[in-house]
This record gives structure tokens, C-alpha cells and sequence, in this order.
């Protein structure tokens, strides 16, 4: 079986692309692979659940385009199928001189939902770990349940996150970034503090770290948390405190952009890693919102892993980031708020990917 379009990865970006290019080309046979049993198991699905509104991205930037059009057409998408979000509001606090400055599941299974009724196919439990391009075609190597499978396809895009380096290398694609991993931890509120806030509370963002920032969230379920932070990661999908795995971290500590990077942020990562580890630092920033919280209602929630693309020289890369070969593209980078923003550039893929095969929608 040869499909004209095959998608790897079943995050937010993923979905919204292989349901778009289903809609524009319903005549093509088209595969999305997706390695976990459900969609949305990464970053799509351990976010802080938030429609941003677009407010401080760099004018001009993909991220602030995306998140613009974006927001209208989440709204858009969810009222369409019944899915629940709220418009709360988002108050920026600028809390110090320096400052002064999980619905995304229900989406995805939706978008999933959509793009099978127009004929599209989904392979889950399929890790791809292999791709071979010829003129023709690419072939896909997958592992599914411990058996080797393989698929042809005209034309392949990469939507895989926290692996996007990994894939486009499976490619020989010359990249120079790698991906880093950088955990966001939370706390949820207890109960009685859900109407702490009426509104999303936001710090006003460092534009070299634009991810740094604790911040209150409204949860749609009525609850509070707190977070993310921005702590080094040893492992790419490790959720857990005390992950580590020994290949992630040696592809890391091998690569020089990291301790570029680590170095160029030291201040703000070693004020972190503190703060993460000592539970008074973490109340400290909340406090600076809500003064009356104490330790004890710095309740647990479970960390998401952010996939930053830091380049060779150690910058970290803020807008999207894409590379290609003939016959594929890749999503490199797809910073917050790609979740926000997933219809817009799912939008903006299938345009390239049209211009790349000269297909006409
Ligand atoms: C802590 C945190 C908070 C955030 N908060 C917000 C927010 O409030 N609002 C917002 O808009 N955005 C937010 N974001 C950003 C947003 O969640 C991400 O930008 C977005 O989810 C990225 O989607 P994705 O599809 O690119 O990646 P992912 O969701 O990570 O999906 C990639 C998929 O590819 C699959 N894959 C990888 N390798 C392979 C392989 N070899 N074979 C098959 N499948 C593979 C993975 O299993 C995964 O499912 C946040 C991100 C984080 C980490």
C-alpha cells in the first residue's frame, strides 16, 4: 500500500494537518502514525490548557500570525462540536521591576474523529523508527507491538515534538538544533481556593525566556493550578520528578548548543532548579499573585516536558522552526502556543506542502 500523504505524530499539530489535508484533497489516501495506544499522550496533553490571546509574541512572528488566527478558530472548533471552554480572561501582572514590566485532549480526539469520516487513516501504537527516501517515495519503518511493519508514502510530514530531531536525522536532513527537554512543574489549589481568581494570572514574559513565568490558571473544571516552571529535563518523555534516561541525556550532554544555552541562561536556570526542588522558592513567585496561599495548598499535578529546539550556537529557537527533504517536511519547533494556534498552522503546512508537490487543492 502507497499513501500520497503520510503524518507522523498524533499531538495537536499532527491532527490538525492530517484533517485539513484530508479536507483538501479527498480523493488521497492519507496515513497519520502515532507511536502512543491514544492521541494527545505529550505535549498536547500535559499543557496548561490555555486559548492564549496572543497578547506578547514578537510582531511579525509565525507564533503571533498562528496565535491570532488561532484563537478564533479553537473558539470556533470547540463551540462546532460541543466542547467546553470558557472565556475568563487573562490578567498580565507585572510583579517586580524586571517583569515590570486540558481540554486540548478532547480537541484532538475530535480532529481524530473528523479526519477518519473523511476517509483518513490512523495507525496508533506504531513508533516509526526508520525512514529510507528514494525518488519515488519514502519508506516507513514502524514498530507495532513489537512487530516490524512498513508503509510507502509520497510524501511524508513530521509532527513528532519532542522528537523532531531524531525523525528529520532518520532522513539525513542537516539540521543544526537539537531538541532539548524542559520540564514545566505544576501544583493544583486546593478547593476551597477555587475562586482565588477569576482570570488566567500571566507574568509579564522575558523576551529571551518567553516560557518563564509562573502562572495562575482557571481550569474548566473549576479548579486552580499553579506553574509551569522551566527545569532541565533528563528524559524527552519522562513526567516523572526523577526521570532520567541515559540516552537522552547523553545525546544532550554531547551536544554543545546545550551547555551553550545552559550557560547563557545560567542565572535563570539555577534559580529554578531551585525553586523546584525547594518548595518555599515555588510559593515564594506564587505569592507574588495571591499572598494568602501557604505550602499546603501547593497541592500535586502532573509536569509536562516542553520540546525546545536549541541551535548550535546555544539560542534557543522561539518561533517555528521547519526543515525538509524532497519528498518530506518537518516541524522542528512548534512552540506555546502551537496548541492554541494547531488549525492555523495545520493550515499553513498544507499550504507547503502544495506549493512542495505542486498539488493543486
Ligand atoms: C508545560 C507546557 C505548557 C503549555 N501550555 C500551553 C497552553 O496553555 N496553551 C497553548 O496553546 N500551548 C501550550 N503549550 C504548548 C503546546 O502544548 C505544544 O506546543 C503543542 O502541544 C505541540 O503539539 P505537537 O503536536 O507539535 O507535539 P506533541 O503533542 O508532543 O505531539 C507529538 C507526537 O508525536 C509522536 N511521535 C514522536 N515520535 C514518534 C515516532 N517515532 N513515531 C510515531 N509517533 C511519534 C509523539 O508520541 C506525540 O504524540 C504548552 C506546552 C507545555 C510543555
Amino acid at each position: 500500500m502507497t499513501y500520497d500523504y503520510t503524518i507522523i505524530g498524533g499531538g495537536i499539530v499532527g491532527l490538525s494537518t492530517a484533517w485539513q489535508l484530508q479536507q483538501r484533497y479527498p480523493d488521497k489516501k492519507i496515513l497519520l502514525i502515532e507511536k502512543e495506544a491514544g492521541y494527545a499522550q505529550h505535549q498536547t496533553g500535559h499543557n496548561s490548557g490555555v486559548i492564549h490571546a496572543g497578547v506578547y509574541y514578537a510582531p511579525g512572528s509565525l507564533k503571533a500570525q498562528f496565535c491570532k488566527a488561532g484563537v478564533a478558530a479553537t473558539i470556533d472548533f470547540c463551540e462546532k462540536h460541543d466542547i467546553d471552554y470558557e472565556q475568563c480572561g487573562k490578567l498580565l501582572v507585572a510583579t517586580d521591576e524586571q517583569e515590570y514590566q486540558r481540554m486540548y485532549r478532547q480537541v484532538c480526539e475530535k480532529m481524530a474523529e473528523e479526519f477518519i469520516a473523511l476517509g483518513g487513516e490512523t495507525a496508533l501504537a506504531h513508533q516509526v523508527t526508520g525512514l529510507i527516501e528514494s525518488q519515488e517515495e519514502i519508506t516507513v519503518f514502524a514498530n507495532h507491538h513489537g512487530k516490524d511493519v512498513k508503509f510507502a508514502t509520497k510524501f511524508l510530514i513530521a509532527c513528532a515534538g519532542l522528537a523532531a530531531d531524531r525523525v528529520a536525522k532518520m532522513l539525513t536532513i542537516d539540521i543544526d538544533f537539537q531538541i532539548i527537554p524542559y520540564r514545566g512543574e505544576y501544583y493544583r489549589l486546593p478547593p476551597k481556593h477555587n475562586q482565588i481568581v477569576n482570570h488566567l494570572i500571566y507574568p509579564i514574559p522575558n523576551p529571551d525566556l518567553p516560557f518563564l513565568g509562573v502562572h495562575l490558571t482557571r481550569m474548566i473544571d473549576g479548579s486552580v493550578t499553579v506553574g509551569p516552571n522551566a527545569v532541565q529535563g533528563f528524559k524527552r518523555e519522562g513526567y516523572g520528578k526523577y526521570n532520567f534516561s541515559f540516552k537522552d541525556t547523553l545525546d544532550m550532554i554531547t551536544f554543545g548548543g546545550f551547555w551553550k544555552a545552559s550557560f547563557k541562561h545560567l542565572r535563570a536556570g539555577l534559580s529554578e532548579t531551585k525553586n523546584s526542588w525547594y518548595k518555599p522558592g515555588y510559593l515564594k513567585r506564587v505569592q507574588k499573585y495571591c499572598p494568602q496561599l501557604t505550602l499546603a495548598d501547593l497541592q500535586p499535578y502532573p509536569a509536562g516536558i516542553r520540546a525546545q529546539a536549541v541551535l548550535a550556537n546555544g539560542d534557543l529557537v522561539h518561533d517555528f522552526l521547519f526543515a525538509e527533504s524532497p519528498r518530506s517536511l518537518h516541524v522542528c519547533n512548534a512552540p506555546s502556543p502551537a496548541a492554541t494556534s494547531a488549525i492555523p498552522i495545520g493550515n499553513y503546512i498544507c499550504d507547503k506542502v502544495g506549493e512542495k508537490t505542486g498539488e493543486v487543492s
